[in-house]
């Protein structure tokens, strides 16, 4: 049984969860847990949240307005309650230190909270691989983990993208994911795609076309 030890707010809709859990196994960059709450009368429903550091159980949760478990996460628990949860969960969609390759991470929305735990699990590893993260949300505000990724940080190369509002003077107008955002250079990057399911599938189609091998590119949907 899990048990939250400490939140913190990322922006108006979204909390950090830092979880307690007796014999946890330790977990890759990029797996998931599946969080179970069962009701008084037995109802029980179960979502999946991904590992948002590498070194502790740490979830980014985004409420969904009327969803069923995200606003229950986000303002029903208290510190010290219990959570039924299983994990870690996946074995693809993750990042190794030992891998050494340059990376391209592309979030949408709270698609990054995965890409978050391998943005700091290189820097956990003192990694040399160079990373690149473009990372799509509606306005500046809906950034997560916003101070510790404003922090210039060497290999790590982040490109906000926001689609309903810039923030003044910015040089790119509001507007989806583009083949130009995700740079240039030789497409020999590892891949990794987090979002909504139709952000994902827009940005795997954008990185087919810009020639990465399929086989490097690994994707995981939101719903
Ligand atoms: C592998 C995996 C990892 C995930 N990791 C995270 C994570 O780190 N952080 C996080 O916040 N979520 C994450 N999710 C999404 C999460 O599992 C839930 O789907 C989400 O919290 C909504 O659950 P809910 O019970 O609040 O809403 P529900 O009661 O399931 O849905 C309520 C309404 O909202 C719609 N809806 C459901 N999900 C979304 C969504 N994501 N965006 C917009 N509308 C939606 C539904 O279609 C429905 O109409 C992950 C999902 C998967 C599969």
């Amino acid at each position: 049984m899990a048990r939250l030890a400490e939140t913190r707010p990322e922006t108006s809709t979204a909390r950090t969860l830092v979880f307690d859990v007796p014999d946890w196994p330790g977990h890759l960059a990029g797996q998931h847990v599946d969080v179970r709450l069962t009701a008084e009368d037995g109802y029980a429903a179960q979502r999946s949240y991904s590992l948002s550091a590498p070194d502790r159980v740490e979830l980014t949760v985004q409420r969904v307005p009327d969803g069923e478990v995200s606003p229950y996460l986000i303002d029903g628990l208290a510190v010290g309650d219990p959570v039924e949860m299983r994990g870690p969960v996946g074995g693809w969609f993750v990042w190794r230190p030992e891998s050494g390759r340059d990376v391209l991470l592309i979030a949408g929305g709270s698609g990054i909270a995965p890409l978050m735990a391998m943005v700091r699990a290189r820097r956990l590893a003192g990694s040399g691989a160079r990373f690149r993260l473009v990372y799509s949300t509606r306005t500046p505000e809906d950034v997560f983990y916003a101070d510790e990724l404003r922090r210039p940080e060497p290999g790590l190369d982040v490109t906000h993208v926001y689609t309903r509002v810039a923030p003044e003077g910015w040089a790119r107008p509001p507007g989806r994911l583009m083949p130009a955002d995700l740079g240039d250079g030789p497409p020999d990057h590892d891949c990794f795609v987090c979002g909504p399911t139709g952000f994902v599938e827009a940005a795997a189609d954008m990185l087919l076309a810009r020639g990465h091998d399929p086989r490097r590119i690994k994707t995981e949907r939101f719903g």
